[in-house]
């Protein structure tokens, strides 16, 4: 199988987070609104139509965690203690630009580090409903929605308008398409693209903020991908196709999925925050904006619904689509909701879909990477 090789001009995730920053400043300095998000069910398009930018405050790395625990309990997953910490120290300039944050009350954690975040900084919690279908959840989810829409136009002091939301919701389906195309590359067997470019490219552009650039760039990508498939990929043997299922992965990207592929699999696809999640559903162009919103958003199928029935269904259609060979969960140390779902998952894979499980459990620390790399190895190993 030929070696799978990155673009020349290839950007790791932390480069790209870096380069984010001096673009975000250079943004603010011409008077630029900026709003922090969170989560896949923040609807960036009401951030849009408010003509404000919207950035990730999901940190990674370890160096602000300490500061966190200060306040937050040891025993917390490490998504929330690095983003609390680095919004306290004021070391994450994406927090430190922000005007306002976007939150959603979707884990316990989360939910309840926002009250601390919203002393730093205007927060304001979308309140989820527990399941998105119990009796009235559909209509409450559509009043939050509004409620959002409402406190960014007061924030602002501006009106967010019809034609605007529009105009927001018609610019990320495309880049939802351009999203979703560059991932499905990842079908093609053998794959002609890394799982760590794939993880790496998706998580970098949260920081594009050029939507109309990331949309040109992932189609450019996307193209040269499937032609390199034709001219040297096509009919070759295959290594072990792997799909990462679980927690966002943009933390452990170097721990987990470029090791894997240094063991000898193919990370092919992505069933997480980080992957074709919510890419796959468009908001509906044809319906009253709001309730198109709030119908699409409340469609995220995260372990923080119960039940999550759409997680199951994702992963099917993923192992079909994707041919896979083995799926490894990755769950982020005290993440409740994964961890309890990860019994269900694995009992679905192997005995449903017929095909190997592994579930990792870790943090952003480096100090479990041996055993992972045991536990990975021994697993690709029993792929074959
Ligand atoms: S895993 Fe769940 S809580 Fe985390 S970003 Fe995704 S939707 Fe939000
Ligand atoms: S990984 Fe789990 S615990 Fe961490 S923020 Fe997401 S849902 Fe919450």
């Amino acid at each position: 199988m030929p070696e799978i090789k990155l673009p020349e001009d290839f950007v790791t995730y932390p480069e790209a987070r870096k380069k984010a920053f001096m673009a975000l400043k250079a943004l603010k300095e011409q008077g630029r609104r900026v709003v922090g998000i969170f989560c896949t069910y923040a609807p960036q398009e009401l951030i849009d139509a408010a003509d404000a930018t919207s950035v990730s405050l999901c940190a990674i790395g370890e160096e602000n965690i300490p500061a966190a625990e200060k306040v937050l309990p040891k025993n917390l997953c490490p998504l929330i203690k690095a983003s609390y910490g680095g919004a306290v120290t004021d070391h994450c300039p994406f927090f430190y630009f922000s005007d306002m944050v976007l939150a959603e009350s979707t884990c316990d954690g989360k939910k309840k580090m926002y009250e601390y975040l919203d002393k730093l900084k205007h927060t304001h919690v979308m309140q989820l409903p527990p399941g998105r279908d119990g009796r009235g959840a559909q209509e409450y989810w559509r009043q939050e929605v509004v409620a959002a829409k409402e406190d960014i136009e007061n924030f602002y002091g501006i009106t967010i308008t019809e034609e605007k939301l529009r105009e927001a919701i018609k610019l990320r389906n495309r880049e939802r398409k351009a999203i979703l195309d560059y991932y499905e590359v990842g079908r093609l067997k053998p794959s002609p693209i890394s799982g760590y470019e794939l993880n790496t490219v998706i998580t970098s552009n949260e920081y594009a903020f050029d939507i109309e650039k990331k949309i040109a760039f992932l189609e450019k990508r996307t193209a040269e991908l499937v032609e390199k498939y034709h001219s040297e990929y096509e009919g070759k043997p295959s290594r072990p196709r792997i799909l990462i299922s679980g927690c966002p992965t943009h933390g452990v990207i170097d721990k987990v999925i470029k090791r894997i592929e240094e063991l000898g699999a193919d990370v092919v696809g992505f069933e997480n925050c980080c992957g074709p999640r919510e890419k796959k559903d468009p908001v509906d162009e044809t319906k009253d904006p709001i309730t198109a919103l709030a119908e699409k958003y409340l469609r995220v199928n995260c372990s923080v619904m119960s039940p999550n029935p759409g997680r199951y269904e994702a992963l099917s259609e993923q192992i079909d689509d994707y041919q896979v060979d083995g799926v490894i969960e990755v769950v982020l140390m005290a993440c409740h909701t994964y961890a309890i779902e990860s019994e269900a998952m694995k009992q679905f894979v192997t005995k449903e879909k017929g095909i190997p499980f592994l579930s990792i459990t870790t943090d952003y620390s480096t100090t479990d990477q041996g055993q992972i790399d045991t536990r990975l190895g021994a697993f690709i190993e029993l792929l074959g």
